[in-house]
């Protein structure tokens, strides 16, 4: 059994969100902490995955829908064009251990990666 991430209890409805957008098998809200104009997180209601290996190979239909609602937000939020960013592992910046997709859109000022 996973442990209870914050993401877990954003999806329980424990911790309350702004949602962005919401499908079946997934939801989108704002980052707390934007790193961009646009900075949303897109994730999947399983709690089953940790990482976005994880999830490829256990649920890429999931992967695809999180890809699409990124791709429907942004064209809402900003100009359709994002970044989309997965950080895997602690060491690459991962701090929650419930796959989510960071997009960033709107005018990109820096390079520097989320987490970082
Ligand atoms: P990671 O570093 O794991 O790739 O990204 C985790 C992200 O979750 C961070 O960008 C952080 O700002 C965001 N985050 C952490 N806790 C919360 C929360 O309670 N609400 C929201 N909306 N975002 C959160």
């Amino acid at each position: 059994m996973a442990e209870e991430t914050v993401f877990g209890k954003i999806v329980s409805g424990e911790i309350p969100v702004e949602i962005l957008a919401e499908t079946d098998r997934v939801i989108a809200f704002p980052d707390i902490s934007p790193q961009a104009p646009v900075h949303f997180l897109v994730i999947p209601k399983s709690t089953a995955y940790a990482d976005v290996t994880e999830l490829a190979a256990g649920d890429p239909e999931t992967l695809a829908e999180m890809v699409a609602v990124a791709k429907r937000l942004a064209g809402e939020l900003a100009n359709g064009e994002f970044r989309l960013i997965f950080n895997n592992g602690a060491s690459a910046g991962q701090t929650v251990f419930h796959v989510h997709a960071h997009v960033l859109a709107g005018e990109l000022e820096e390079r520097s990666l989320v987490g970082s």
